[in-house]
């Protein structure tokens, strides 16, 4: 049998432990996973492509079942380049649900072979998000629980210069 390899997409701005625990929890399940970052023009981030991608180099220094990439335009399309067609989504209350379904069966009717496995994390991080863990950290709370050291850092730096 051929190594299994599941892509695992989204925003990352920036990496959480939520977002480390579906990976762990991923490699149980894969032989690789891809960490693909979106590249979405329309979109505004606190963090660009290239800092959301080199915090997340620096968090999985090392680990060689670990890959992280980016695209750009249709998920679907990414991985038809890629051939690899097992998606990994995070799944933390019934409010991802809706979403999470849509772009599940969209992907698939786009192309049959797509599947989308979703993976549920520790309670611990099942009320965690990105967009949280950047307004904790805007009045001056406490996220040190919630990210990886180097996202820390990064915030700090990103909140000094503005
Ligand atoms: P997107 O903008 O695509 O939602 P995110 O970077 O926020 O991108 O999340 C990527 C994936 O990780 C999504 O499937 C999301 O549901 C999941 N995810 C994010 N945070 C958590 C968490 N704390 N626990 C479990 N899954 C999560």
């Amino acid at each position: 049998m051929g190594k299994r390899t599941a892509i695992y997409p989204g925003s990352y701005d920036p990496l959480t432990n939520g977002h480390i625990d579906i990976i762990e929890r991923g490699l149980d399940l894969f032989d690789k996973i891809i960490v693909t970052a979106l590249k979405n023009p329309g979109k505004t981030y606190l963090f660009t492509l290239e800092e959301r991608m080199a915090i997340m180099e620096e968090t999985f220094k090392g680990r060689e079942n670990i890959e992280i990439d980016y695209f750009e335009g249709l998920l679907a399309d990414y991985l038809e380049r890629k051939n690899t067609f097992t998606v990994v989504r995070g799944l933390r209350a019934i409010s991802d649900f809706e979403i999470e379904f849509q772009m599940a069966l969209m992907n698939r009717s786009i192309n049959d072979k797509i599947e989308t496995i979703f993976l549920v994390p520790s309670i611990s991080y099942s009320f965690l998000s990105s967009k949280l863990v950047k307004e904790i950290y805007k009045f001056g709370g406490e996220i040190k629980s919630m990210v990886p050291d180097i996202v820390d850092k990064k915030l700090k730096e990103k909140y000094s210069k503005k």
